[in-house]
């Protein structure tokens, strides 16, 4: 606090509970977030009580508690889901509350971890959480929001002062989720999810069954996409009670999930990527058959690899996003060192885990149902941006007509 107003903190707060979280009254919250920001903890707590939530719990997390476990206690103890957090878990099925993440961490917290260790306690841990993730899939509502922390801050800015570098995030902060003194917030959140919407029922018209992605960095790419999947972006419902939250924010992307096991050709990022506190950069991955047969990286070749084998859908696509080259988010012009930001700057794809719910009653099959139908199933999802600005991409029908869908690295039309 003390970088920007109170006033303009409690319009923040305000847009994150009721534009983004959506909290209806007698819900349970559960807010996740650092101890570092537990004024703006407190405040996110008063919105929720104000707007009728039964009950807020706080999940504190803290950067150092992370590291410190990760120095000194040994996988086998990290890797454990202990019951009593089985029985959390179990609770939230049941309770189904509203999530509210505050993303503040530094993107180095984790840097010097041996990544096999970081991967290994991951990937045990997933096996114990994941049912009860996809258990709860759909069914509530949730939402991640961003408060710069000084580490992360001087990690995006590392030539400024702590008080430079935290004005300068906090800026792009609000710039991107666009939150200033003199405008309404809400009103402007409600333009701009309706015009989301409007490209995505547009997509879904169209009922595209493959796309093609070209630029002159060397990507060269297609894909098929399942055609009675659709094109989601913004907001979503939440099937038990039918609000209408906002996962994101800032939020500017198109997505669905492609057919998994079917695409070909190379992908160049044009960012770079940081998974697991580390950097992968100036990177394409090749597929073939559907799935990453190779990739390089002139930073982060190991990495970039042992990411891709994580699992067996690690190297198949979850996500495929339409993101225009205007975005603020990419405006801003430097690397957030964070998904939520960085993954609204352009066109991106995901290894990894798809989206159910982008089928019909998607929400309703399983994970091995959804995978039947074409969706991918993965521990891990990763984004990784493709959007030069030279992209186009174009939809094929299944007549094979070519309708332009992005030029220039925005919307064709
Ligand atoms: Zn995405």
């Amino acid at each position: 606090m003390g970088y920007i107003s109170d006033a303009l903190l409690r319009k923040y707060a305000e847009l994150i509970v009721r534009t983004g979280a959506n909290v209806q009254k007698d819900q349970v919250v559960q807010l996740t977030v650092s101890v570092e920001q537990h004024q703006f903890a407190g405040m996110l707590m008063e919105e929720c009580y104000k707007t009728g939530a039964k009950k807020v719990n706080v999940d504190w997390t803290y950067d150092i508690q992370s590291r410190l476990n990760y120095l000194y206690a040994d996988q086998e103890t990290l890797s454990t889901v202990l019951p009593w957090e089985e029985e959390k878990m179990k609770q939230m099925v049941q309770d189904l509350p509203v999530r509210i993440f505050i993303a503040s961490e530094d993107p180095d917290a984790l840097s010097g971890i041996a990544s096999e260790k970081l991967s290994a306690v991951t990937r045990a841990r997933s096996r114990v959480i994941k049912p009860y993730r996809n258990a709860i899939e759909g069914k509530h509502q949730w939402v991640i929001a961003a408060y710069p922390s000084v580490k992360w801050a001087r990690k995006c800015f590392p030539d400024l002062t702590d008080e430079e570098a935290i004005s300068r995030l906090w800026k792009a902060i609000l710039k991107t989720v666009r939150v200033r003194e003199d405008n309404d917030p809400v009103a402007e959140w409600k333009a701009h999810t309706d015009f989301i919407e409007k490209k995505a029922a547009w997509l879904n018209r169209q009922g595209f069954v493959s796309m093609r992605y070209h630029s002159g960095n060397g990507t060269d790419f297609t894909v098929d996409l399942i055609p009675e999947a659709a094109w989601e972006g913004a907001g979503v419902t939440n099937s038990t009670n039918g609000a209408f939250y906002i996962p994101n924010m800032p939020t500017e992307e198109i997505f669905t999930s492609p057919r998994a096991g079917m695409c070909e050709g190379t992908l160049v990022a044009v960012k770079p990527l940081s998974w697991n506190s580390q950097l992968i950069e100036d990177f394409s991955i090749t597929f073939h058959q559907g799935k990453a047969v190779s990739c390089k990286a002139k930073k982060g070749q190991a990495l970039l690899e042992k990411m891709i084998h994580m699992d067996e859908g690690a190297c198949m696509l979850g996500e495929v996003a339409l993101v225009p080259k205007e975005s603020p988010v990419n405006q801003c012009g430097f690397l957030f060192y964070e998904t939520l930001f960085d993954e609204n700057a352009c066109c991106h794809c995901a290894l990894g885990m798809g989206f159910k719910e982008v089928l019909p009653q998607g929400n309703d099959l399983t994970m091995e149902q959804a995978q039947q139908r074409g969706i991918n199933d993965s521990m891990i999802h990763v984004d990784f941006m493709v959007g030069a600005d030279d992209l186009s991409i174009d939809g094929i029908k299944q007549d094979g007509t070519v309708i332009p869908i992005f030029r220039n690295g925005t919307w064709a039309k």
